[in-house]
């Protein structure tokens, strides 16, 4: 199911971090925090009444040495190709400026809705000064102030009016995935490769928003769809080389996966940016698969790929369970392992286990290995279900829920892994006290 996306521009100290931390407000994540992932993010999930809607603050992503009027422009560009809704903050205090102006033309252009929230009216004797907006030419100024709260609901109302309706695009027979990675790792040349393969049959689906084209194809009788290949295609896409919009792009593309095909450069090993997109791919609880392209452009002995499957485990420890690929796109080396590969680990984040089966391995886990104190106790595990797939999930139902030790949890985890072979799929294990 795909969110909309909301994305906030301003100029810099209009408000727009204190206003989307208002939004996003601080959720806690059901996943632990995963080492590598920025701290100071740009985007968000939030909800209001029953919508969830992703948002994005456009005021994160910087150009360096850039002029404000080339960094608004930017952040303006990246918000109208990426959101369905605009969310424009201005400053109540001060009045129109010219980058106001400017960035109002931008909007007006694209025909994006647009919400037009002016800020720092912390107190009714400013009320008046939102009027002066009209001028803008983008609809109704909503009066806000970011730092107490007010006036916050009235701009989500209006988001939430304006949303599109949400698109279902999951189809059951189709395994749809997403080649991901830093600019010039070989995306690309890899789509092209496995495009390529024999008895491969391609056809582009026309995305219905923006300029989102996924390629849909089968082979040996199974469908796939790699999603988002438009971004590939068009080289030379202008911010292409901004981090956090590279990696705010791949965070659309993950969302729209059942399988991320994680490329890394084989020639320049892991850097920091390919930690924080990785990051991203655990976070969404996807299957996942770390390819390792170029491999033609290393010297090679007999140890070289352990090597670097060393390296890899050890800077990319949390995707533990992604199998590793060591693939030449451009001499199409060893790329037909790759959908096999998908299947396998589509049908891993797939899989139900059978509750008794999966109460014997618990309890055998516990024979094996009985839970020690901890917080005070020692916990019981009276039975366990599995409540979903993709990732699989399971919850168990304890005496308390704080006995258990992270480790106890691991262990578990990796019996699990042990019996039911989740190879590809991160798996949640969630406790709970047994009422
Ligand atoms: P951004 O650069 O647009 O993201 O702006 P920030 O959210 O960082 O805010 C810039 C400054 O304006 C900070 O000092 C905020 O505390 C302040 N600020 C934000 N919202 C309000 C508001 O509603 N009223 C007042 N008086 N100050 C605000
Ligand atoms: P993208 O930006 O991730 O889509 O990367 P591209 O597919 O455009 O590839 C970037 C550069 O790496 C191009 O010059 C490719 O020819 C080159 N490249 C891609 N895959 C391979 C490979 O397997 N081996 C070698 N030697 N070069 C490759």
């Amino acid at each position: 199911m795909k969110k909309g996306v909301v994305a906030i521009v301003g100029r810099a100290n209009v408000g727009k971090s204190t206003i989307f931390n208002r939004i996003v407000g601080k959720r806690v994540s059901i996943v632990e925090d995963t080492p590598g992932v920025t701290r100071d993010r740009i985007y968000g999930d939030a909800s209001w009444l029953t919508r969830e809607f992703r948002i994005i603050d456009t005021g994160g992503i910087e150009l360096e040495n850039a002029s404000f009027t080339e960094q608004i422009k930017m952040q303006a560009e990246i918000a109208i190709e990426e959101a369905d809704i605009i969310l424009f903050v201005v400053n109540g205090r001060e009045g129109i400026t010219k980058e106001d102006t400017f960035v109002a033309r931008l909007l007006q252009k694209s025909r994006k809705p647009v919400v037009l929230a002016v800020n720092k009216i912390d107190d009714q004797i400013y009320k008046d000064n939102i009027y002066d907006f009209y001028s803008l030419g983008i609809g109704d100024p909503i009066a806000v102030s970011g730092s107490h709260g007010i006036g916050i609901g009235d701009v989500l109302d209006e988001i939430i009016h304006q949303l599109p309706a949400v698109e279902e695009t999951q189809e059951d027979d189709v395994i749809r995935f997403s080649i991901i990675g830093r600019p010039n790792v070989g995306k690309s040349s890899l789509t092209n490769a496995i495009l390529g393969e024999e008895r491969v049959i391609v056809s582009d689906i026309e995305g219905t928003t923006r300029d989102a084209i996924d390629t849909a194809f089968e082979k040996d009788g199974q469908k796939y769809c790699v999603v988002d290949t438009a971004g590939m295609r068009k080289k030379g896409k202008v911010y292409e080389n901004i981090e956090k919009y590279s990696v705010l792009r791949a965070l659309s593309a993950i969302e729209k996966s059942n399988v991320v095909l994680m490329v890394i450069d084989g020639h320049q090993g892991i850097v920091e940016q390919d930690k924080h997109v990785a990051g991203y791919a655990h976070e969404a609880g996807k299957a996942v698969i770390l390819v390792v392209n170029k491999w033609d452009l290393i010297e090679k002995d007999s140890k070289t790929m352990k090597k670097m499957e060393n390296q890899i485990r050890e800077q990319l420890k949390y995707l533990d369970y992604a199998p590793i690929v060591f693939v030449s796109a451009k001499d199409h080396k060893r790329v037909h392992l790759l959908l096999p590969l998908i299947q396998e680990v589509y049908a891993n984040s797939q899989k139900r286990v059978a509750t008794s089966v999966l109460n014997d391995v618990l309890i055998d886990a516990q024979t094996m290995n009985p839970t020690t104190t901890f917080n005070g106790g020692r916990l019981k595990i009276y039975y366990a279900n599995q409540v979903s797939v993709c990732p699989p999930t399971f919850v168990l139902f304890t005496n308390d829920p704080q006995y258990l030790h992270f480790s106890y949890k691991r262990y578990l985890e990796n019996r699990l892994r042990d019996a039911f072979g989740f190879e590809g799929t991160p798996i949640h294990i969630l406790c709970r006290k047994r009422d």
